[in-house]
């Protein structure tokens, strides 16, 4: 095995036996970068300098006698989470080549703990997408047939898990942005409880939906990684004072007598008929472990999407409002005056589909249509939320396919922004909800990876491991990428 294809856990303990040293492994993972970088273009910036410096410094904590799971391992992150020393650009032309003064609290955490942050990965524009097409700097293509689309909007850090470009990666997840590439893309991504990890630091884009968390090789790397970031912190507001089981623990469990249900609005007709197999394959694995699955209806997951197209761009229209090219990233040349500088930067700057959004997100917000836009969809997500509650009483997990279909073509659904949004339509409900889901791999359908979402209540993060972790040790899901 070479030591770009280690899990998280496989390099600790290596590290931690001096069978490897972390300046070794990142120069493994940096130099397995530089290879597959041409064909994959999964980083927007790669700070090779500064990693193999954290790396000497995890290699001092190592010789005094070790330290915490990440320490010394090679660990990208999202170009829409800030992190000193390196630019954030959330791919796109507005912010320039801003350089934050401070760290995301997620990268605090990575740093605490000696991670090796290797570089920025490549993203849909403000994270507003499902392919990473949207990104104003590259188009990255998926490891297992580079003619195909990541999946997005963290295309870039799910590509980079998959070639072995680093051990694991940290995204964000508003609609899915998580769980879809890493479905797309083979790899194991999990979206945490609204709450349970803070967004200080993370360029908001829906902020009552957005979430940090976790890309990685398997089910227990995603437990060391969510320990690592999950907790309260004074700076986001909006996280919870809650204090986290130990995930890895929970990750030996048995899952006989689980509860699982199957909600039939999320494995409908119009699935890939290679997805809805392998699903059905897999529900008869759980039901062979001893799980008990049954179908069940939550019936506004119906309205999911379009309460999602209002919600989500309705926060983002405001939260973009501060890209006025006077205090972030670039600004308009030769403005004939303040209002023609906002206009000018925010018109070069911002892309298509983020302009859709702000004017679709101003429009549902604007005075006579916010009752019947912005309003409604609010109503629309509490009865989501208590559809979810009715059937946590009866479930201890809920599964579905990740994703309706396998990786698309480049291209295939840029002329079509509706035909684009239908990919989230399985993995939105949890956001709006606000509760933890995980997409694991379970198989190929032509050549390309599926993956399974099983979501869990309110920060039941344990639960949802720990079903994640015996499926995955169920199916042994071997295969790689055909670029490596
Ligand atoms: N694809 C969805 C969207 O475009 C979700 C994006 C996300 O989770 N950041 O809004």
């Amino acid at each position: 095995m070479e030591l770009f294809e280690l899990s998280i856990k496989q390099a600790g303990e290596k590290l931690k036996s001096k069978e490897v040293s972390s300046v070794e492994l990142t120069t493994a993972a940096l130099a397995r970068l530089e290879a597959i970088e041409p064909k994959v273009k999964a980083f927007l910036h790669v700070s090779a300098d500064g990693a193999l410096a954290r790396a000497g410094e995890a290699d001092k904590r190592l010789a005094n006698g070790g330290g915490p799971p990440l320490l010394g391992v090679p660990i990208a992150v999202k170009d829409n989470i800030c992190a000193v020393g390196m630019p954030t650009t959330c791919a796109s032309k507005i912010l320039g080549d801003f350089v934050p003064p401070y760290n995301a609290t997620v990268v605090e955490a990575l740093n605490r703990d000696g991670a090796v942050i290797v570089g920025k990965t490549n993203l849909d524009e403000f994270a507003m997408g499902s392919s990473t097409e949207n990104s104003a700097k590259q188009i990255t293509a998926n490891p297992w047939d580079t003619g195909r689309v990541p999946g997005g909007s963290s295309g870039g850090s799910a590509a980079c898990v998959a070639a072995g470009q680093a051990i694991a990666a940290l995204g964000s997840d508003t609609g899915g942005s998580i769980r879809q590439p890493a479905s797309f893309c083979g790899i194991v991504g999990l979206k945490p409880t609204y709450g349970l990890v803070s967004r200080y630091g993370l360029v908001a884009f829906a902020s009552s939906l957005d979430q940090i968390g976790p890309l990685t090789k398997d089910v227990t790397d995603s437990a060391i990684l969510l320990q690592a970031i999950a907790g309260r912190d004074p700076a986001d507001s909006t996280s919870i004072d809650y204090q986290s089981p130990d995930y890895t623990a929970a990750l030996d469990r048995e899952i006989k007598g689980l509860r699982f249900g199957l909600p039939k609005e999320l494995f409908g007709a119009g699935f890939q008929p290679g997805v809805r197999d392998l699903i059905n394959q897999t529900i008869a694995l759980i039901e062979k472990l001893g799980g008990q699955v049954s179908e069940v209806s939550l019936p506004t997951l119906e309205y999911a999407l379009p309460a999602y197209y209002i919600i989500a761009p309705a926060e983002a229209s405001s939260n973009l409002a501060r890209f006025d090219g006077v205090r972030y990233g670039r600004r308009s040349v030769g403005p004939t005056d303040m209002v023609d500088s906002y206009m000018r930067t925010r018109a070069e700057g911002f892309g298509p589909e983020v302009k859709r959004r702000i004017m679709l997100g101003t429009y549902a917000l604007s005075a006579g249509y916010y009752e019947a836009y912005y309003g409604q969809a609010q109503k629309v997500r509490t009865l989501i939320i208590q559809d979810f509650k009715q059937a946590f009483d009866r479930f201890d997990v809920l599964i579905s396919p990740t994703t309706p279909t396998t990786a698309f073509p480049i291209g295939a659904k840029t002329g079509d922004p509706l035909e684009m949004y239908l990919s989230d339509i399985c993995t939105i409900p949890a956001n709006l909800a606000g509760i933890p889901a995980i997409s694991i791999p379970v198989g190929l359908a032509d050549g390309l990876p599926v993956g399974l979402q099983i979501m869990g209540k309110h920060f039941d993060e344990a639960t949802v491991l720990g079903a994640a972790r015996a499926i995955e040790a169920e199916v042994s899901f071997t295969d790689r990428p055909n670029t490596l």
